[in-house]
């Protein structure tokens, strides 16, 4: 069991210490427990400069104590901006994190931006135009995130579904084949995996971020690199749906779940998790 997306009190969001998410992780048996806190570049950004880096090495340290058994991993998830990506570079230069996911938290629409996380600036925009008008910026700015190479990961893929599914219905990935299909194909040759997002599960799409039919996209277009994470802000969240994430990976016909160390990925065979893991070269999945 490996839950690769969570966020403690290091992140503006976050519920719980990394600490007491250790703890949890013991009772749970997980084998690995990535933390992933928010770095936000945009001023507008009310989470604008939050992380502590110095704090963070601090906690993940006193979080290993408290759970030396489990494998603590720390990373980052950037909000990917195409126009903050030379920020975001600089930013990322010269530190060391196991693995840095790229999320498209915010849209610049022709009339204005959004979070796509915040549901009354979503619902405001859904009101005024169609599924294509609000969904197509995001894939296309999801297209630059995978571009630019900066993540090892892409963040919970269709997350603009989190609050279109109520607005325009179930995201019905054919509509916007071309779109996502670039997205994935771009991944591909840049080496940036996908995550399996289980927060998805938790909400109105009642499925990860992405869900099956983008998986098997992905698998069939070349794809290496899948991670799972439930995007825990709490700790009552760790590890939710994994199970689930894990079976839908191995219904796209993956084998293996990556993780990172030092930005390096490695495999870990779907059916050894949870009785001691093997690791696979790359291309092993
Ligand atoms: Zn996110
Ligand atoms: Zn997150």
């Amino acid at each position: 069991m490996i839950d690769l997306h969570i966020h403690s009190t290091c992140s503006a969001d976050g519920g719980a210490s990394i600490a007491e998410y250790a703890r949890r992780a013991q009772e749970l048996g997980l084998v690995e427990v990535g933390l992933c806190e928010h770095v936000d570049f945009d001023l507008r950004d009310q989470t604008h400069g939050y992380l502590d880096p110095a704090r963070y090495d601090r906690e993940m340290a006193t979080g290993q104590a408290t759970a030396p058994e489990i494998r603590l991993r720390q990373g980052v998830e950037i909000t990917y901006q195409a126009s903050l990506e030379a920020e975001i570079r600089a930013w990322l230069a010269g530190r060391s994190w196991d693995y840095v996911i790229a999320s498209v938290h915010l849209v610049d629409y022709d009339d204005g931006w959004a979070i796509v996380s915040e549901p009354s600036a979503m619902e405001a925009y859904f009101g005024r135009h169609s599924q294509r008008q609000a969904y197509v910026p995001y894939f296309e700015e999801l297209l630059r995130a995978a571009r630019s190479g900066l993540g090892d990961v892409l963040g919970h893929f269709d997350l603009v579904k989190r609050y279109g599914t109520e607005h325009y219905g179930r995201l019905e990935p054919k509509a916007f084949a071309d779109e996502i299909r670039a997205v994935l194909r771009a991944a591909v040759e840049t080496g940036v995996g996908l995550e399996i997002n289980t927060s998805g599960l938790r909400q109105a799409p009642g499925e990860p971020y992405p869900g099956l039919t983008v998986l098997r996209w992905y698998r069939e277009m070349g794809g290496e690199i899948v991670t799972v994470g439930s995007d825990a802000h709490l700790v009552e969240h760790l590890a939710a749906g994994t199970d689930q994430a894990l079976a839908m990976a191995l219904a796209a016909g993956f084998t293996a779940i990556t993780t990172f160390e030092a930005r390096a990925p490695r495999w870990i065979t779907i059916g050894d998790l949870g009785t001691g893991d093997t690791f696979l070269q790359p291309g092993g999945s």
